[in-house]
């Protein structure tokens, strides 16, 4: 049963469909979806519905995509890309005008063949003077002058958008028990990073690092709580312990947690700038988890920007664990620049001396993957073969269970991430030809095209596509 949905009449409303392609549990554990369904229902004249790849029918009116006069996808994840040409193929939608937002627009070459409009930035910057403009049937030239919006036929040159000051968050978001977070509120504390990790996307499409008001955020929560009940709040920030008056939001959070029976959770906490007030208020909240990104070796983890060391790590566990901290997870990267096998060794004996403080230790490792607009753009993505004994040599001396999201799916999300046009008509290619994306099919479109993959996967020279796009 969902909270705070939004029901209108379709008659005479501009229809928009609001498509994340990933399942429901995980379209809804998404801030940027959740403020996006909120943002565009604000207007009288819009209709705003969510569709996820769970249902081709719309959740609000069980609608089709056909029905609707604008489809404007959630591009959070490169290889989403895979599963937004099969729905625009399965679906026949080539004649619907399509808007694509979200943290990969920041590359938005390889998305040319699909969108017609790409907005560049965070929605609450100049979306709201795109769809004006798009209700008032504006030309593409003008569209093409509105900050962040690129305008694929026009091929303008953009600059992404964002506010200087982070707007209050509305207290009401659309929630319910079946997302990943369960029945959650999740709360913006800041956007962009203090840090400079050389490897994160993050770091640089969220820039400049700006912070909400504590009044704000103490308010909004104490709103979300009273009139929607929540039964989780999650805590969402690059870092949060970075939070300039995190020892004044944990003491007020306190208070509201114990007048409205909330769980607290924070999944991004840096080993650096790991509070202990802010650990016993998760832990008394009920919350029993935390994960941690050491990445590499300490030598590996330091030349990334990530300036800890081992010690450190064990230490942020070990204080952890005192204050009632059940599970740490771990997340680990292989296949960066430079690594040899004592830095994979190092950072397994890392995982398990962790282990050995006796708290539970789950491992996620998966290949570094060059981002664009990072310091470490242009560096190579190491070869499957590669990557595959690395894997096993991590799990080999690892002492507990290893899981990856997939070494084949990490070779696609590197394509695309730094890929073009030319990559985005070859994925089309693989889905026409063979009925599926995958692997296998997309090597087989580049063979048919002449196309090279090492020529997108190797040590990038020369003039780069996403150069173009500026993001201050
Ligand atoms: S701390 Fe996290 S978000 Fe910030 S730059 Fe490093 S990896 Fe990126």
């Amino acid at each position: 049963m969902e909270k705070f949905v939004i029901k209108k009449r379709a008659s005479g409303k501009f229809r928009i469909a609001l498509i994340y392609p990933n399942t429901y549990r995980v379209a809804m554990a998404n801030l940027g979806f959740r403020l996006l369904y909120f943002l565009l229902n604000q207007r009288r004249e819009i209709f705003c519905e969510r569709f996820t790849s769970d249902s081709n029918l719309s959740i609000e009116s069980g609608s089709r995509l056909k029905d609707f006069d604008l489809l404007a996808f959630c591009y959070q994840y490169e290889n989403d890309l895979l599963r937004i040409i099969e729905l625009i193929e399965k679906e026949k939608l080539w004649d619907k005008p399509k808007l694509f937002g979200g943290p990969c627009t920041t590359n938005p070459f390889p998305i040319r063949p699909f969108a017609d409009l790409v907005y560049v930035g965070e929605a609450e910057a100049s979306l709201e003077e795109l769809v004006e403009a798009i209700l008032r049937g504006a030309e593409r030239e003008e569209l093409a002058r509105i900050r962040g919006v690129y305008v694929t036929e026009i091929d303008n040159e953009v600059r992404r958008a964002y506010p200087s000051v982070l707007p209050k968050l509305p207290p009401f978001q659309v929630s319910s028990e079946d997302t990943a977070f369960g029945d959650a509120f999740l709360l913006e504390m800041s956007r962009g990073c203090v840090w400079n990790c050389k490897f994160c996307m993050g770091r640089s499409i969220f820039a400049p690092y700006r912070e909400r008001k504590l009044d704000d955020l103490l308010e909004t929560i104490e709103i979300a709580m009273r009139k929607g009940k929540y039964k989780k709040l999650v805590l969402i920030a690059a870092s949060i312990g970075n939070y300039s008056r995190l020892e004044e939001f944990c003491r007020e959070l306190r208070k509201l947690v114990t007048k409205f029976g909330f769980v607290v959770s924070a999944p991004s906490v840096r080993v650096d700038a790991l509070n202990e007030d802010l650990l016993r208020l998760i832990v008394e909240s009920g919350e029993r988890t935390i994960a941690l990104a050491p990445e590499s070796s300490e030598r590996l983890r330091c030349w990334l920007g990530k300036v800890f060391d081992d010690q450190s790590v064990i230490d942020a566990s070990k204080l952890a664990k005192r204050v009632g901290i059940k599970q740490i997870k771990l997340y680990l990267m292989f296949g960066l620049p430079g690594e040899t096998e004592k830095d994979l060794i190092e950072a397994a004996r890392l995982v398990n001396e962790v282990k050995r403080i006796g708290v539970r230790v789950t491992v996620s490792a998966n290949p570094f993957v060059p981002k664009p607009h990072t310091p470490l753009e242009r560096e190579q993505f190491v070869e499957l073969k590669e990557l595959k004994r690395r894997f096993a040599l991590l799990r080999r001396e690892i002492k507990t269970k290893v899981i990856t999201e997939g070494l084949r799916d990490a070779l696609l999300q590197a394509l695309i991430a730094r890929g073009d046009e030319i990559v985005g008509r070859m994925l089309l290619h693989a889905y026409r030809s063979y009925g599926r994306l995958d692997l296998r099919t997309v090597k087989g479109a580049a063979k048919q095209l002449g196309i090279e993959l090492s020529d997108y996967l190797g040590e990038r020279k020369g003039k780069l596509p996403w150069h173009r796009v500026k993001l201050l």
